[in-house]
């Protein structure tokens, strides 16, 4: 534990119905209480009292405040934890902050409050790094799984690996250490066999990082067409059916980027491509150029056509240049008016190169005028983000890259570990890629676990020696 007392304002800057100054620390109540003029004292932890502060030049009451602590370890931080609630009012924060500070508290750290109950066993980093996530969230779907993420949920569905891995471990330690003794060393298919249990869930989770990522970040989608098509027109359809706008995140927006929304929980950023076609001018090129980029770099494409029109080569020309920078759905646009093409033609122009069989075009008949298709297109773009969802429920779907790295990391020693044992090389050897495997996983949630190595040993093998 800390030695210091730390004080923030937990409420965001500016004015509010209210506002909250938070201390955390062995002197978190006695400092907070110098401030604040009970009704009751002294003050019951985990409930609210009534109180006020008052001026210390005129001894008046400058705010009623809300005073509530928390004794340890039963608080956020495992430390003595007290918070006054008072009205929001950036001047009257400011200054019981000032008055903390004056009687000894710190001002904490960006996250230190989160540190603190990680460093206190109070969470594990992946329920800390899960706050974040749920204070980042931006639909109800982000927030939900960050708490469950919040609830352990990706380090309960890691334990049992952990624990296969340290008994493992423990194990084969046992047979190099105690060779002498009669412990039974371990067969060869059942190290193999522990193994591949673990790396093949391991691998699992690693694989549903694709759609916790769009989860947690959103899903790109580029809209693509010929101008005129009716590609801000559906897109504007798209926006009002979800009427949850998104707030951008800042710095996350690039030039292309014109709008977030959000469908079905899932954040979707558009990035609007209007200005490809080929082109002789050098500065038209470069954002040519550009455009082409975003497209790749999206999860999903969308072509929009404009059936009333004639299909033209350059329709077929910028669908197959789509096709060949993966998954893409078609909108048929303007289906309300007389068609000049169809879905066949639109299919023909398909790209079959190199002879291989390339995964059907869905084609959606939309009309951005009347609304006809949209609602389909809409699960269309859900059904293609949500294509990795069942590899992992809400609760141990990896959204976050050092998790998914470190995870990769610990398949990667599994497969070394199994390769080895397929060669039935030394078990000191497995041990290395062993110790490295779980060492990822600790890394993960923040644990060491060399005592629990020993631990096992000595309570499993009960070796009186
Ligand atoms: P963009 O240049 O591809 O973004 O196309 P716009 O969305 O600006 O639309 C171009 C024109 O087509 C506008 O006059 C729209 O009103 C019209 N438009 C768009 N979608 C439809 C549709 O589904 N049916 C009809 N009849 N007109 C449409």
């Amino acid at each position: 534990m800390t030695e210091d007392t730390i004080v923030a304002i937990a409420t965001p800057p500016g004015r509010g119905g209210i506002g909250v100054v938070r201390l955390a620390g062995h002197r978190a109540i006695q400092i907070a209480l110098e401030l604040v003029r009970l009704g009751q004292q002294p003050p019951e932890p985990q409930r609210s009292t009534l109180g006020a502060v008052l001026d210390p030049e005129t001894g008046k009451v400058l705010d009623e405040v809300m005073f509530t602590c928390f004794r340890r370890p039963h608080s956020y931080t495992g430390e003595d934890v007290a918070a006054i609630s008072c009205h929001g009012s950036s001047v009257i924060l400011g200054f019981l902050v000032e008055c903390c500070l004056a009687r000894g508290a710190r001002a904490a750290e960006p996250g230190e409050f989160t540190l603190r109950a990680f460093l206190n066993g109070r969470m594990d980093l992946t329920q800390a790094e899960a706050v974040r996530d749920l204070i980042e969230a931006r639909t109800l779907y982000q927030a939900r799984v960050a708490a469950t993420q919040l609830e352990g949920a990706l380090s309960a569905r890691l334990k049992p690996h952990k624990q296969s891995l340290v008994e493992l471990i423990a194990r084969l330690e046992a047979g190099i250490d105690f060779a002498d003794d009669d412990v039974e060393v371990i067969g060869w298919p059942e190290i193999l066999k522990r193994l591949d249990a673990i790396r093949a869930d391991l691998k699992k989770l690693v694989e549903g990082y694709d759609y916790g990522r769009i989860v947690r970040e959103g899903l790109s989608l580029s809209i693509v067409g010929r101008p005129n098509v009716g590609k801000s027109s559906l897109f504007n359809r798209l926006l009002k059916m979800d009427r949850a706008i998104v707030t951008p995140t800042p710095g996350t927006t690039r030039d292309l980027v014109t709008e977030t929304a959000s469908i079905g929980g899932i954040p979707l950023r558009l990035v609007d491509t209007a200005g490809i076609r080929n082109s002789s001018d050098d500065v038209e090129k470069m954002g040519v150029e550009r455009s082409h980029q975003a497209m790749a770099d999206s999860d999903l494409r969308l072509l929009v056509v404009d059936s009333s029109r004639d299909w033209t080569q350059e329709d077929a020309e910028l669908l197959r240049r789509t096709q060949r920078m993966g998954f893409m759905l078609v909108a048929a646009n303007k289906a309300d008016l007389e068609p000049r093409n169809s879905a066949e033609i639109i299919a023909q122009s398909a790209s079959t190169e190199d002879g291989e069989e390339s995964p059907p075009l869905e084609i959606i008949s939309t009309s951005a005028l009347t609304g006809q298709g949209v609602e389909e297109l809409r699960d269309k773009i859900l059904q293609a983000a949500r294509a990795g969802e069942n590899l992992g429920s809400e609760g141990d779907l990896v959204t976050n890259l050092r998790h998914q790295q470190l995870l990769k990391a610990s398949v990667a020693a599994l497969e070394r570990c199994g390769a080895g044992a397929g060669l039935k090389v030394h078990h000191e050897m497995l041990l290395l890629d062993l110790y490295d495997a779980l060492l990822q996983l600790d890394a993960l949630t923040g644990a060491t676990g060399v005592e629990d190595i020993l631990g096992t040993i000595f309570s499993k093998f009960c070796i009186g020696k």
